[in-house]
């Protein structure tokens, strides 16, 4: 009997979004023992390509079992002690998430709140990290619930004067948009393969400072998480090669093709390549008399969050988007619930020709769906 079959999706989505053609291919290749050398080729080109995406030449350079979440869990359960305080800057629901990790391994949570939409300066974050002193500090780079790019010089500069360790969710920006992790003094950064790689979800690459090493070698405690414990990580995929648990093969023959896609369309193109689509999509979301959530100048320009009109039924725009046209879109989280759709123009989909496609169908959608009942 034949198993089912998906249907086939544009993914203007946050993730997973599309997938290169060719990253298919690659994960048909056939399967090879976890200490088989030639994996080991693969892990050593998967952490070559991913020094080039993150801006780092720093030495541990990895893709961690698990989506982006487990890259999270494995940056704070490794570099929050119980106890240690942790400072959060939070306006969005991944700053949220944060938050709530760090609470679960036993940190001291602070953080500075602000509205979703909004980002840090430099100043506030000073303010904040003077009056608190933590041993850590975590921000979200590219805010994918609100549609914000953080500028990371603002929060890791004051953050270095107190000599705290700097964690940056890269989940979103990792691939598309430049993080420069060394310029910009990221300790730890993660990210994952399904949003701006153009890769299947299930890894999470992960790099980790020179200066963030020695404190992991320096740590006294066992991580409390054993699967995520970087420093066997460190062992099995960069040292000794010691068995520490089954790599997810055929992903890393996915991210290694991912990249290897992103390193012929040269890095520095593909950024200008999604830039180029941004401004498109937002000059077409104007004539259409929409507007976008966040100002210019803060917007994550993979992920774009267009308010939704006044009396538009955001579900039904969404479900009709889908139904008849195949296209996906997410909605709003949290306090934007009801108020924004989340639109990402990733990987293969920023091009104009598929622009046109998507605001054809977008704009059909927004004349056909009828206002929401009171
Ligand atoms: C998607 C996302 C995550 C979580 O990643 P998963 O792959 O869903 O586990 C974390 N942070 C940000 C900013 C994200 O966009």
């Amino acid at each position: 009997m034949a198993s089912s079959y998906p249907p086939e999706r544009f993914l203007f989505s946050p993730g997973p979004t599309q997938v290169e053609p060719r990253v298919y291919q690659a994960m048909t290749r056939p399967m090879v023992g976890y200490l088989d050398p030639y994996l080991f080729q693969v892990f050593e080109e998967v952490s070559r390509g991913l020094r080039v995406v993150f801006g780092t030449t720093n030495q541990f350079t990895l893709a961690v079992s698990g989506t982006g979440s487990a890259g999270m869990e494995a940056a704070i359960s490794n570099f929050c002690d119980p106890g240690a305080k942790l400072a959060v800057f939070v306006a969005g629901f991944f700053g949220e998430r944060i938050c709530e990790m760090g609470r679960r391994h036993g940190a001291q949570v602070v953080r500075l709140d602000k509205p979703w939409g909004e980002v840090f300066s430099e100043d506030e974050a000073r303010a904040f990290l003077e009056r608190e002193r933590p041993a850590v500090v975590a921000f979200v780079h590219a805010e994918t619930s609100a549609g914000t790019l953080q500028p990371p010089r603002a929060i890791t500069r004051p953050a270095r004067e107190i000599g705290a360790i700097t964690i940056g969710d890269c989940v979103t920006s990792l691939g598309t948009i430049p993080i420069n992790v060394d310029d910009n003094d990221i300790d730890v950064a993660f990210s994952c393969s399904q949003k701006g790689l153009s890769c299947p979800p299930g890894l999470s690459p992960f790099t980790v400072s020179p200066r963030g090493v020695e404190w992991l070698k320096a740590r006294k405690i066992d991580n409390p998480v054993w699967y995520l414990d970087l420093k066997r990580l460190m062992e099995y995929f960069l040292v000794s090669r010691r068995y520490h648990h089954t790599a997810p093969v055929s992903m890393f023959y996915a991210v290694q093709e991912g990249l290897a896609a992103i390193l012929d369309e040269g890095v520095e193109q593909r950024f200008a390549r999604h830039l180029a689509a941004h401004h498109s999509f937002v000059r077409r979301i104007e004539a259409l008399g929409l507007q976008m959530h966040v100002a210019p100048g803060h917007r994550l320009t993979t992920l774009n969050t267009v308010r939704v009109p006044e009396g538009l039924d955001d579900a039904k725009t969404r479900q009709r988007l889908l139904d008849e046209y195949s296209i996906d879109i997410a909605r709003g989280l949290g306090p934007l619930a009801g108020k924004v759709f989340r639109i990402g123009v990733m990987g293969p989909l920023a091009t104009e020709d598929h622009l046109d496609r998507f605001f054809d169908a977008f704009a059909a959608c927004l004349a056909a769906v009828p206002a929401a009942t009171m």
